[in-house]
């Protein structure tokens, strides 16, 4: 998941001994896999554990009225600052890995990541003995924190998944399924300690929870990694002209500065009120730019990236597929922002009178990801011995349509609850069923579409084609926060509506998608299929 060119495992990469690892069939201490995956699957865990257990008291804490220790901010404001925050993480993959493979080497980058999001959980946890007004300025540095280390530790650590095993195949796509549990058992831990807690007993002890949970991750990857995955990823990767090296590296650093330099400069304006931040405008903005952006880096590689025919066909199935990650994206990623706010205030949450937390809801995805993923790995292999796998737009459709039908489900609680005036409060199977279609579409197109971008995409633009992938998170994220907000009792008539024009997006994306599969098939042909 680097985003440099050329991708780590080049030859470039290879002139550095530590980047090339030995193959990873002699280690087998962890479940048959090499013992470096023990070390990632646990970091990977305590920091999924404490991002998902921060993010949906997010926009629970920020729109809470000053009197319950909140910010009092507007449903729109929280929900669109959760939406940019969201995004930021993803985004900052792009600059993450760029930064591992120029400067820091991914193990350093990990550990590099690891101490700054706790440093940022550290600060929230700070910002709650600020009050309201002084809590703030640590607040956002908080988040802005986590956002850095976030894009240093997320996409290095499933690259260097990728490296433990360098002779590919099978085993490291079992590797990454390992790997994606851990990342669903941080999930659904996270969102049920941290939920309690900041619902429960007070917001900070919540967020002290999930910095708590980051640095269990930090000590675990600071202790072991040195043992378990010796010296993969210990350095940056090396262009093999020692001059070129240099001149890299003095680039790296220019373009770092400039680019904390510059975060630094907006931080300091808007601490002192030069500047006003209305999310909501700056999250629309960014919708568009990033599209514009996308499109202007696929026209490049287009025309000017030096690709063969058979490549460029290849490069605008992943333009397709990328387009359609985001419609699915921008439907999932309302969990922390519409999603966990109709739990709180529309959903009957008690069970034998005791009040189940809203965010505990959150946790409904990681629990089924961690029941199916089995189920779904089986109906693959099975498909393909029989020779009847499915295309990856094909299971791309198949996620959409079935997001598609747990939105629907939506439509109609929704809709019960305008009937109502306001009054009722649903039953707890609407929103679990509809995160149970939710998940089944995630496990057709989630780890579908990560492969993807690794088979279709050419050589040297593996890591950029991985960055797209995350730009599609990113871009969901800013989406599920910018509609986010119009889940509220003062405005009941705007949620049916929302969770319509989901639905509608879902389905008609699915039946377009569907139509396309066949050409988009015909494209793929010598490419085998995820
Ligand atoms: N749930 C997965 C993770 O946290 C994927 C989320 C996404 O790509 N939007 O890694």
């Amino acid at each position: 998941m680097a985003t440099s060119t050329p991708p780590r495992t080049s030859v470039a990469a290879a002139a550095t001994t530590v980047d090339a690892p030995p193959p990873s069939g002699g280690d087998r201490g962890f479940f048959g896999h090499p013992r470096g995956l023990a070390t990632l699957f646990a970091t990977e865990m305590w920091e999924r554990f404490s991002f998902y257990g921060l993010r949906p008291l997010l926009v629970l804490f920020m729109a809470a009225a000053l009197s319950d220790g909140g910010f009092g901010f507007s449903r729109d404001q929280a929900s669109a600052i959760v939406g940019l925050y969201g995004f930021s993480v993803y985004i900052a993959s792009l600059p993450g890995g760029w930064v591992a493979d120029r400067l820091l080497g991914l193990q350093r980058a990990i550990l590099t990541g690891a101490c700054l999001i706790t440093a940022g959980h550290l600060s929230i946890g700070v910002s709650g003995f600020a009050g309201a007004a002084g809590g703030k300025l640590p607040f956002f540095l908080g988040l802005i924190l986590i956002v850095l280390g976030t894009g240093l530790l997320k996409p290095n650590i499933s690259a260097i998944v990728g490296d433990l095993y360098p002779e590919g195949g099978a085993r490291r796509d079992a590797g990454f399924s390992i790997f994606y549990m851990g990342i669903n058992v941080g999930a659904f831990a996270g969102q049920l300690i941290t939920g309690i807690l900041g619902e429960k007993v007070g917001w900070h002890w919540g967020f002290g929870a999930a910095g708590v949970g980051m640095l269990a991750g930090l000590i675990v990857f600071a202790v072991t990694a040195p043992k378990t995955l010796r010296g993969i990823g210990a350095t940056p990767s090396r262009h093999p002209d020692p001059a070129v090296h240099a001149r890299q590296t003095r680039h790296a650093r220019l373009g770092l500065g400039v680019g904390l330099g510059l975060l630094a400069l907006v931080v300091a304006l808007a601490a002192t009120g030069a500047i006003t931040i209305d999310a909501q405008a700056i999250g629309q903005y960014t919708v568009q730019i990033t599209l514009v952006m996308v499109v202007a880096f696929f026209a490049f590689v287009f025309l000017a990236g030096g690709i063969s025919g058979e490549e460029r066909k290849r490069v605008a199935v992943i333009f397709v597929l990328f387009l359609f990650a985001i419609v699915f994206w921008g439907a999932f990623e309302q969990a922390p922002t519409s999603l966990n706010l109709f739990a709180r205030d529309f959903t009957d949450r008690t069970i034998g009178g005791w009040e189940v937390p809203a965010t505990w809801f959150q946790s409904i995805n990681s629990a089924f990801v961690i029941l199916l993923a089995p189920v779904f790995a089986g109906i693959w292999t099975a498909l393909g011995r029989r020779d009847r796998d499915l295309s990856s737009p094909a299971k791309f459709a198949a996620g959409l349509a079935l997001a598609g039908v747990g939105f629907a489900l939506m439509i109609v609680a929704a809709n019960r609850v305008v009937a109502s005036g306001g009054t009722l409060l649903v039953s707890a199977w609407w929103l679990t069923g509809s995160y149970f279609f939710q998940t089944v579409g995630e496990l057709c197109l989630s780890p579908v579409g990560l492969s993807s971008m690794t088979k279709l995409s050419p050589r040297k633009y593996v890591g950029q084609m991985m960055g797209i992938w995350f730009t599609a998170s990113a871009l969901g994220n800013l989406i599920g926060g910018l509609v986010g907000g119009h889940v509220d009792p003062e405005k009941l008539e705007l949620m049916p509506q929302l969770f319509t024009r989901t639905t509608i997006s879902l389905v008609a994306a699915a039946a377009v998608l569907a139509l396309l599969a066949i050409p988009i098939r015909r494209m793929m042909t010598d490419v085998r299929e995820a």
